[in-house]
């Protein structure tokens, strides 16, 4: 649930308010409302909103389903006539060619402007976890412009930064090939979805586990089970200072103990909060933990 409402959150903060593209089918029933800005039927907020492939299987089969993957060539799975075959194989394989390029390249900028900003100490904006910062990656390493109309992309310090980025790793411009754009835009929301899934997805998984391994190096006599309910306890504190859960009473709260949890939360004190303080942690950890008893 919180993961759910983390998306909702992180989807309408990264919004773009200003669609140089209005809806042509609210625009022509007359019905375009500025406050709800969007660009076509694919949008939710449009009230004629179409249904996408994955929004049509989910109706129909649900969210909890098994997908299977047959892997066939591609000469087996394409039934055409030669030379038509050997046309469009040559065609698919320079795509994948060139699909491939652009991520390499677009993803080692989106890295090192990344790490850019973690080196200058600078906040990183929620919108590196779009597809709009990363179809703007993608425009940088074709030599092009940023054309998104989205404000939240900080689209100065990206080119200077990826004059840097060149002149530091010498990087060759990839050229455009126009009739596959399409396949950019998917690649950029890939990325957003693999950025977003390594690092926001896991951030409760990994801290947890970095606070086992803080406590455990500041006090040694404690095992890895107390470590663990402990790193439950300080993570779901730091989410509601004002009403932190109630102290594990199995465990002996001792000076060299409290000051290794204010030096974790001093550590953690900028980080952005869960969005709401319902503790999910501790229930995570009843299934893992071996008594199938609930510590925090
Ligand atoms: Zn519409």
């Amino acid at each position: 649930m919180q993961r759910t409402l983390g998306r909702q959150e992180r989807k309408s903060k990264n919004r773009n308010v200003y669609y140089s593209k209005r809806c042509p089918t609210c625009v022509a029933a007359r019905r375009y409302e500025d406050q709800e800005p969007h660009s076509d039927r694919r949008s939710h907020q449009c009230p004629d909103h179409r249904v996408s492939p994955k929004e049509r299987l989910n109706m129909l089969l649900g969210r909890d389903r098994t997908i299977f993957v047959k892997k066939i060539g591609l000469a087996s799975f394409l039934s055409l006539e030669e030379p038509a075959k050997q046309r469009l194989q040559d065609q698919i394989n320079i795509l994948v060619n060139y699909w491939r390029a652009a991520a390499i390249k677009s993803q080692a900028f989106a890295a090192y402007y990344i790490l850019d900003l973690l080196d200058a100490h600078r906040e990183l904006p929620l919108i590196i976890f779009s597809q709009d910062f990363f179809y703007a990656c993608i425009q940088l390493v074709h030599g092009d412009t940023i054309t998104s109309s989205n404000s939240k992309l900080p689209r100065e310090s990206m080119i200077r930064c990826y004059q840097e980025y060149t002149e530091h790793c010498r990087a060759s411009l990839l050229t455009n090939v126009p009739a596959h754009k399409h396949a950019l835009a998917y690649l950029a929301e890939q990325s957003a979805t693999i950025l977003v899934n390594s690092i926001t997805e896991n951030f409760e998984h990994r801290t947890i586990h970095f606070f086992c391994l803080k406590l455990q190096n500041a006090a040694q006599d404690l095992t890895k089970k107390n470590a663990e309910t402990t790193a439950c306890y300080i993570y779901d504190s730091m989410n509601d200072p004002t009403s932190p859960p109630e102290w594990p009473s199995s465990i002996d709260r001792s000076d060299l103990f409290n000051s290794a949890m204010d030096d974790l939360r001093q550590l953690f004190a900028n980080v952005p909060k869960p969005i709401n303080s319902r503790p999910t942690v501790p229930m995570l950890y009843e299934r893992k933990l071996p008594t199938g008893g609930r510590e925090c």
